[in-house]
């Protein structure tokens, strides 16, 4: 009598670490390829084609698709908004603690604020005065002694 059949086998490709969204946690993985095979005596002798691949959690044997490979972490909070309200409100502040001007600009912009708005959000906390620095041509707010950029001094 001969028996035959067919079997699934596993192969396995590679490995490696990935975010196992079972564990939620950082686990090894095998990377395998499903293959059916033809079987005589239970011997698998003749590929018959691939079932697929897929990566296997080596903590809790779990299976996923490839593109589980993609996923770097566990679902991260989205990096929140740029909170402008709260940037402008701390124009002054960061003024005053020695922030340039220019930079204070880019903030503001970068935060979607128009220049135009940013320079009207500062110039009034540069009512008492600016100084340049004579170096790098920072602006700064005139309690300032020190350039935040190159450390020297800020004359009045
Ligand atoms: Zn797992
Ligand atoms: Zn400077």
């Amino acid at each position: 009598m001969i028996i035959f059949g067919t079997r699934v086998r596993h192969k396995v490709l590679g490995d490696g670490k990935f975010f196992c969204p079972r564990c939620q946690a950082q686990r090894s993985y095998l990377h395998k390829r499903a293959s059916r095979y033809f079987t005589l005596y239970f011997i698998p002798i003749i590929p018959m084609g691939t079932l697929g691949e897929f990566i296997e959690c080596q903590a809790c044997g779990g299976t996923f698709e490839m593109s589980v490979l993609n996923q770097r972490g566990p679902a991260q909070p989205r990096p929140q908004a740029v909170n402008v309200a709260q940037m402008i409100n701390t124009v002054p502040d960061r003024l005053k603690s020695g922030v340039p001007v220019e930079f204070l600009m880019r903030d503001l912009t970068a935060a979607g604020v128009d220049r135009d708005v940013a320079q009207s959000l500062i110039n009034p906390h540069l009512a008492a005065g600016r100084k340049t620095c004579a170096s790098c041509g920072l602006t700064y707010a005139a309690g300032v002694t020190t350039c935040a950029s190159c450390k020297q001094p800020l004359s009045a």
